[in-house]
This record gives structure tokens, sequence and C-alpha cells, in this order.
């Protein structure tokens, strides 16, 4: 069985254009020739259907059966204080992993995401989303412009402290549309410091700034690591080198498995990024340490719906 710590609807009312302008920028520079103009619109059109056209969540089933994936942690991205043209009012945006959730409470579980410069009605929103709609965690995203380590995210902390939930938080380069300087995993370190009850996930530093973020995992009991974009790590044949040095420094039931559904398509659907994921990793570990990444080590710090 499969657990997906860390997915996202694929929805154009969830992801701004900006964001994927900025990623489809990055693309082009990489390659041998300058694209056309007309050529460049063409490839951002395309990138931007690919992750989004599934609003109420079904075509995501329908990944996950094929995946074998019993649960997809949904995880919600506040992008209205960065993008304000770009984004729909937040509260819809939660209304519509609502209503996901009613239709599969058996496959989703949501994480609130909130930009906590948003202050009081922020911190009112997220308390709701746990109280009243059962969602599960906090997503913090960095990048949009605050370290997670301000005071100004410590009432958010502390909401997440009185109902046992934990923090996932982006670390890493994102899209060059944002500023990346808030996003090292050290930033976090003071806050999971100062909240040793509330669990921290750092999202993709399992593999992307894994040096820094495996330290912390290390010493730390509140900090654990998501896998997502791991493709990159195949990609840079670093993949079993770095599952070998989160094992010697005894950390794999700290690691936790993620898609980061519909962001890595690009590398193929759930069904092949499982395969991937669990053809490499039988090179270096074995299938109790596997499972435990892909299945059990989400349930030490998630309650179930
Ligand atoms: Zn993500």
């Amino acid at each position: 069985m499969v657990f997906d710590c860390h997915a996202h609807i694929a929805s154009s009312k969830t992801l701004p254009i900006s964001f994927v302008k900025g990623m489809v920028n990055n693309l082009v520079a990489s390659m041998p020739k300058q694209l056309e103009k007309k050529q460049e619109e063409y490839l951002q059109k395309v990138i931007y259907q690919l992750m989004n056209h599934d609003d109420e969540g079904e075509m995501m089933i329908e990944e996950m059966n094929k995946a074998e994936i019993s649960k997809s942690v949904l995880l919600i991205i506040d992008y209205g204080i960065v993008f304000p043209d770009d984004f729909p009012v937040l509260e819809e945006v939660f209304q519509l992993h609502r209503r996901v959730l009613e239709k599969y409470p058996d496959r989703f579980i949501v994480f609130s995401g909130i930009d906590p410069r948003r202050g009081k009605k922020g911190l009112d929103l997220f308390e709701k989303s746990i109280k009243e709609w059962r969602f599960k965690g906090l997503k913090l995203y960095p990048p949009c412009g605050f370290n997670p380590s301000d005071p100004i995210v410590f009432p958010f902390y502390e909401i997440a402290q009185k109902y046992q939930i934990p923090v996932l938080l982006h670390t890493g380069p994102t899209s060059p549309s944002l500023p990346f300087k808030y996003s090292a995993p050290e930033l976090i370190d003071e806050a999971a410091y100062r909240f040793p009850k509330v669990n921290f996930i750092l999202a993709h530093a399992a593999f992307m700034m894994h040096e820094q973020a495996s330290i912390l995992a290390e010493y730390r009991p509140n900090i654990y690591l998501d896998v997502s974009g791991f493709t990159n790590a195949i990609r840079m044949e670093r993949f079993k080198s770095i599952l070998l040095e989160h094992k010697k420094r005894g950390i794999l039931n700290k690691v936790l498995f993620g898609t980061d559904w519909p962001i890595h398509r690009l590398n193929g659907n759930q069904k092949d990024l499982v395969e991937m994921f669990r053809t490499k990793a039988e090179e270096v570990l074995t299938s109790e340490e596997i499972e435990n990444i892909m299945y059990n080590n989400i349930h030490k710090i998630i309650k179930p719906n």
C-alpha cells in the first residue's frame, strides 16, 4: 500500500499562471535555441493544461487507483498575497477542497494553506478548517515571501500544537517567479526548536538540499522529510547514494513518500512515479524500509479521518 503525503488538486483555481510562467521561462532558458514567442506561449499552454483540469479530484482518484495509492494528502497553497491578481478568494479554494474531501473522505486528507501575513482572518480560517471541516494539517509556502521562523508565523504553530497536527513546509528552489531566499531548510530550525510538540515535514528535502535537511532530521525529533521531486535525484544519478546516507544517519523512519502531483506530471503518471521510486529504492533498501517510507511512517504523525 502507498500513502502519498504530498499532492495537489490539479486546478486552475488553485495554481496561478504566474507560477507556471516562471517554470516555463526556466525550461526555455535551458534549451539550445531561443524559442519564438508563439512556441513559448504554446509550451506554456500545454504545461498549464497538464496541471489544470481536475477540479473535483475525479481524475486523481483514477490515477491513485492505478498506482495503488490508498490515500493522498492534498495541500492548499495560499498564493493570494504574492499573486493577488492571479488567485481566487482563499475561502473559495478551501471550499473546493472541502467538496473534494466530502466526496472522497476515505481517499483524501486536506492540509490548510495560509500565508501568515493574513493575520487574524487567516488564523480564524485555519482553526475553522481544522475544527469544522476536518482538515488535518497546515501547508506553508515560505517562498511567497516570509521566513518560516518569523514570529508572525508562531500563532499558526500554536494552533497546530493545540490540535496536534503537522506542518508541511516547502523547501528548496521553486518557480523562478518567487524568491528562493526563504526556502532554505535551516530557516525551519528555530520554529521546530520553539514548538517541539509540532511535527514539521520539510517538503522535497529528502533529496533537494538534503545535506542540511538530513542533519535537522537526525538531530531534531520533530523534523521529517518528504521525497517529492525525487525524479531530479534519479536524473542526477544521486538517488541511491542519498537514500543510503539517510539509512546511515538512521532517519529512514522519518522519510515520507510523496509525488507532488500534478507538478511532476511531465515525469510520468502516479503509477509511473510509484514504480520509479520503488524500483530504484529496492536496489539499496529492504522491502520493510521501503514499506515504512511509502506507507507506515506518515501514520506516526497524522491523525486518521
Ligand atoms: Zn507541492
